[in-house]
């Protein structure tokens, strides 16, 4: 149910590449159900205290699984969006450089995180999100996404960070 609520574009965001958009699956209350009960469950089996969603997309699909699994929200945001005093990780992109940033007090000891995003491409944002929690003092738990591009080194690059962390894809391609 979920795989058909996915739409390719062609071309987007550049000549060549085929953009999986969620927004289909999004505007359906059944699917959109479905796949936060689905994180929910992942997250309680991996004893998950907080889900820290990264934006933005991993926003909308983290927020309600938040409330769903009674976790704690904590944002992973682009640079210069967040108010306090923030920790900042810079990645690689296919050209160039971005920075992610968390606000330093989003954890308590002892939380258990659960990061989740809507596809896992090269693996370079959820690897600097990983880096950007263990920075603040947390310990990551899982990865869980929507969709996997299976062709991209998402999973491995992930597991350069941490050969054991679980990661989980609702959907492969
Ligand atoms: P990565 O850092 O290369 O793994 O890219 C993952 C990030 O880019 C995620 O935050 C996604 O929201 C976004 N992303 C990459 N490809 C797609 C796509 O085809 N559809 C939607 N989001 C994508």
């Amino acid at each position: 149910m979920l795989n058909s609520r996915i739409r390719d574009v062609a071309d987007y965001p550049k000549p060549g590449i085929v953009f999986k958009d969620i927004t289909p699956l999004l505007a359906d209350p059944a699917a959109f159900a479905a796949m936060t009960l689905e994180f929910v469950r992942i997250g309680r089996e991996l004893g998950a205290t907080k889900v820290v969603g990264l934006e933005a997309r991993g926003f909308i699909l983290a927020a309600p699984v938040a409330v769903n699994g009674d976790f704690g929200f904590v944002p992973v945001r682009k640079a210069g969006k967040l108010p306090g005093e923030v920790h900042a990780v810079s990645y690689q992109l296919e050209y160039g450089e971005a920075v992610l940033e968390i606000h330093r007090d989003s954890f308590q000891p002892g939380d258990r995180v659960l990061i989740v995003d809507d596809v896992l491409a090269t693996g370079g944002t959820a690897a600097a999100a990983l880096q950007a929690i263990g920075e603040c003092g947390a310990e990551t738990v899982g990865v869980a996404v929507l969709l996997e591009l299976s062709f991209l080194p998402g999973r491995a690059r992930l597991a350069e960070e941490s050969p054991v962390l679980p990661v989980t894809s609702l959907l492969t391609v």
